[in-house]
This record gives structure tokens, sequence and C-alpha cells, in this order.
């Protein structure tokens, strides 16, 4: 059978569409035309500094227009991008870059500092400015995309260890797209607000689903609640993806204002959501839905169908529908309500890790993924994610959820947020440990808050101590690392 392609996507959309809004940036919207013709010209630029089909670059961006171009002109040229993430240190991107074995990258000004600092570690790379390019060049544009080629490598945000480069295929790209839109839906005003990192599979997959559906998408920078709720209360903005600390901001920010009928839903993933938080949204009538997915699975792989987003509260949803799910302990498939490792597959699956065979082996059988995460099907099939495996505490024979806990502690109005881990015990084996930060000014006991988990934990799933500090320890995704919470604890005491 002839390898699967689709003709070249941003191309193709603005052959199909080219005066629809493709992208809105600081006030200022590119149609799809004017996005092809400038990742044209960049192709052209990005060729004239050795750049070609086979190739891998990586790139350092921030969430702007330039960015965006920078992404398409490296696919209409056939070179497979290293999407970092630029929260990261100097030391941890050259990691990465040299993981990744790419000779050159190519990133802005802005990150001036950062750069030097790469350019002194990995004296070889081929580092370039984008503003800085040459200005003449024209490059030979692929005509079509193979499926089974890769698109990009992205680093997990690393929560668990050391990051691993996912390899994601166009195939991935494409099939993830798809799967959510044959779940949400696509309206003719759809316009999707992208305030989570483009580098990250978060954002990407916006940019992904901005070509392939021909919908608007409202790019900013970085996130601000203000921002972003005036955007849906009079933009326009018809769809927002969100993390659990952004939708939370939101939600505080609209003090008694209410989103149009227009708008469609939070898309909210990338760790667990508290469910006194999807209550709140629920009284307030804001429609959320839970997402479920990892880099490894190019976006969402499981969602709650608009129809469950009020009833199913607290659960992910059903998997997109190219893709399948099972839960599984000791080799063997779980029943309904028994707790086991989530494992998926599907066309939006990676096929592995970039140059790390031992970890796609170990993580990937017959196309089935072990995500390492631990959840439960219900009667209906709806998945409940509960933790992580490896962050899993075993308190005398029970299985106690960090993420349960911290749910619980982050109810508290003294609470801002709050991260446990387990710790050794002589009696119980392990326990939990809470780490806790107050909002300003207030003056919470430890007593006090345990007393406050009596109400709604049973008794061995109360932590041992309660360990004030003034933040948590966060990875550039903003992720909690809870390995690390114990790590720090001498100082915070
Ligand atoms: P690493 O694999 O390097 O440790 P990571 O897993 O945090 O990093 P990502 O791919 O960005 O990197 O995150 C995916 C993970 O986020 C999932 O495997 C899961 O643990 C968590 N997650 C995503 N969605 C949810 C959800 N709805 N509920 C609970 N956890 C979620
Ligand atoms: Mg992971």
């Amino acid at each position: 059978m002839a390898e699967e392609k689709l003709p070249n996507w941003l191309k193709n959309r603005a052959h199909l569409s080219p005066d629809r809004p493709a992208i809105e940036f600081e006030g200022h919207t590119y149609s799809f035309l004017e996005l092809y013709t400038l990742s044209e010209k960049m192709a052209g630029r990005l060729s004239s500094i050795g750049l070609g089909a086979g190739d891998s670059c990586a790139v350092l961006l921030r969430n702007h227009i330039d960015g965006v171009v920078v992404i398409h002109a490296l696919f209409h040229l056939g070179v497979k991008i290293v999407m970092l993430n630029n929260k990261l240190t100097a030391k941890e991107l050259s990691w990465q870059i040299g993981d990744s074995k790419t000779a050159y990258l190519v990133s802005e000004g802005s990150f001036s500092g950062k750069l030097a600092e790469i350019g002194e570690i990995l004296p070889d790379l081929k580092l370039h400015l984008m503003e800085e390019l040459p200005d003449e060049g024209t490059a030979g544009i692929l005509q079509e995309f193979y499926l089974e080629d890769t698109a990009t490598i992205m680093y997990t945000s690393g929560t668990t260890g050391n990051p691993k480069g996912v390899i994601q295929t166009f195939g991935n790209h494409w099939w993830s797209a798809v799967g959510s839109v044959l779940n949400l839906g696509l309206h003719e005003e759809d316009s999707w607000y992208c305030a989570v990192p483009i580098f990250h599979i978060s954002g990407l997959s916006i940019l992904m689903k901005n070509v392939i559906y021909g919908m608007k998408v409202v790019l900013a920078e970085r996130f601000d609640e203000r921002e972003a709720n005036r955007s849906i209360q009079e933009n326009g903005v018809t769809i927002i993806s969100v993390v659990t600390a952004m939708l939370n901001r939101m939600v505080q920010d609209m003090k008694g204002t209410s989103y149009p009928k227009t708008f469609r839903c939070f898309l909210l993933g990338g760790g667990p959501a508290p469910v006194h938080l999807l209550e709140v949204c629920k009284e307030k009538g804001i429609p959320v839905y839970q997402t479920y997915g990892m880099t490894e699975t190019s976006s969402q792989i499981v969602t709650l169908a608009p129809e469950y987003s009020m009833t199913k509260i607290g659960s992910a949803g059903k998997p997109l529908f190219p893709s399948q799910l099972r839960i599984e302990k000791d080799g063997t498939m779980c029943e309904p309500g028994e707790v086991g490792e989530i494992v998926v597959s599907g066309p939006n699956v990676t096929k592995g890790y970039f140059n790390r065979m031992d970890a796609t082996q170990q993580a990937i059988t017959d196309g089935w993924l072990y995500t390492g995460d631990l959840g439960y099907l219900d009667e209906e099939g709806f998945l409940y994610v509960l933790d992580r495996r490896s962050d899993l505490i075993i308190s005398g024979g029970e299985n106690v959820y960090p993420a349960e806990i911290e749910n619980v502690l982050s109810t508290h109005p003294d609470v801002f947020e709050a991260g446990v881990t387990g710790t050794e015990d002589e009696k119980w084996g392990q326990v939990p440990l809470a780490f806790v930060v107050l909002h300003q000014g207030a003056e919470l006991g430890e007593s006090e808050l345990l007393e406050y988990c009596r109400e709604y934990l049973a008794s061995y799933k109360i932590p041992r101590n309660v360990i004030f500090c003034k933040e948590l320890p966060r990875n550039g995704a903003s992720k909690l690392l809870r390995r690390e919470l114990k790590k720090e604890m001498g100082e915070w005491q």
C-alpha cells in the first residue's frame, strides 16, 4: 500500500479558504493566505541557512505570530521540529537539544541570555535568531505531508523523571485534530483561545486544528485572566483550553458577570481537576469539559462529551472516536470500579520516544501505550483518573492518592495550593505528608487544617503532618513536582 499522505496543511487551507481569519494576535488578524505567505517567505529564509528536508531543528519560541510562522515554515521544508519549552533553564534546554541530536536552533532575541549560555554549553550548535535570518532565499515547499513522517519531537514535562522526546508524526497530529472535532463538532463562528504554550502539546494541537479545520485562533503571548475573560465576553471566543490554575483565576475574575450563549466551553486538562472547582462552575452554568491526555497522545485522548459535562462531574469522559482505552492490573483487564493502569491506543498515540528503545519498549506493547496513570471506569465506561502510579502512597495496605488529599486541602478557604507526597513510617509503611501554601495574610494552624481533612477523608488518608511553605516546586509546565516536595522540606521547616 502506498504511504498515506495529505496535501500540505497550511498551503491547502490557504487555497481553500484564503480570506478566512486564521490567527488574531495583539489586535491584528491574519488571514490564512497572509499566514501562508509569511510562512513561505520564512521557509525561504530558513533554507538559506542550510535547513532542508530530512533535517531537524530545535525551536525556542514565545506564543507569538512569528513563532507560528516559523513552525509552518519548517513543516514546508520537511524539517522535523524539536519543540523546546521556553521556561526551562539553559542547562535543561541544552540537555534536550543534545538528546534530540539536532544541529540547529532557531530562536529570537528575547531569549538572548539563555541562548548565550546554550551557545557556551553546545559550541557546535548552529544557533540563529529568526529576526536576523538572511532576507533572500527561496525554498521548495513540500506539497504533501506523509502521515508516517515525524512532524515534531516534544519532550514530556519531566514530572516523574528525565524528560523523554516524544515522536509525534503528521498522522498523530491529524488524528488528534479529527478525534477532537468528532466530539466537539465545529461551528462556523468557532474561535479558539490559545494562552497555553505553543511549545507544549496543549498549544501546538490548537495550531494544528487551526489549519486543519480552517478555524480562527486567538493567540495570547501570556495568560491573563482579565484578558481571557474579555475575549470570551466581548471578542467572540467560543472555546478555550485551560489547566486548573487558569480556570480558577478566570472564575474568580468573573465576579457576577457571565459568558455569552455563543461561548461553548472550557477544555480543561493537563492534571487532576478539583471536583469543588467543577462544582462551582456547574453552579454558575459555566461549561467545563474535562479532558485527559499527554504528550504521547498528541493532546486529549479522553474527553467528556458535552451532554455529560454536568452529570458525570469529575470524569475525564470516554475515548475520542478513533481511540481506545482499557484499565489493566497485573496483566488482566479490570472490572468497572476497579483501579488499574490506564492503557490507550489509537492513531494519535506516539510510536515511541526518540532514541530511547528501552523506554519505548517499556511503554508500548502492540500499539497500546501504558500511561503510568491510575484510574478506573464506571459501569457506563466513563474514565476517572486518580493519579500517577509513581505517586501512589500505600499506607497500611490501603491505596492513597495524593491528588484526592490535595483536592480536599485546596477547598479550605485559607489554602492557596497544596501538594502531598508519601513518607516512610514504621507502623504503616508509608503515610501522606502535606505541603501547604496559605493565602496571603491567612493564619491557619496545622491542627485546624487536619481537623478539616477529617471531615472529608478516611483516617488513613489524613496527612501525618502539614508543612507550611511559601511556594511549591513546579516544573517548566507549572506542574507540581511531588518528588521534590520532601527534598526541600529542610529549607521550609
Ligand atoms: P513526564 O512524563 O516527563 O513525567 P508529564 O507526564 O507531566 O511528564 P505531560 O505529557 O505534559 O507530561 O502530561 C501528561 C500527564 O498529565 C498525564 O499522564 C497525567 O498524569 C496528567 N494528566 C493529564 N490530564 C489529566 C486529568 N484529566 N486528570 C489527571 N491527570 C491528568
Ligand atoms: Mg508522562
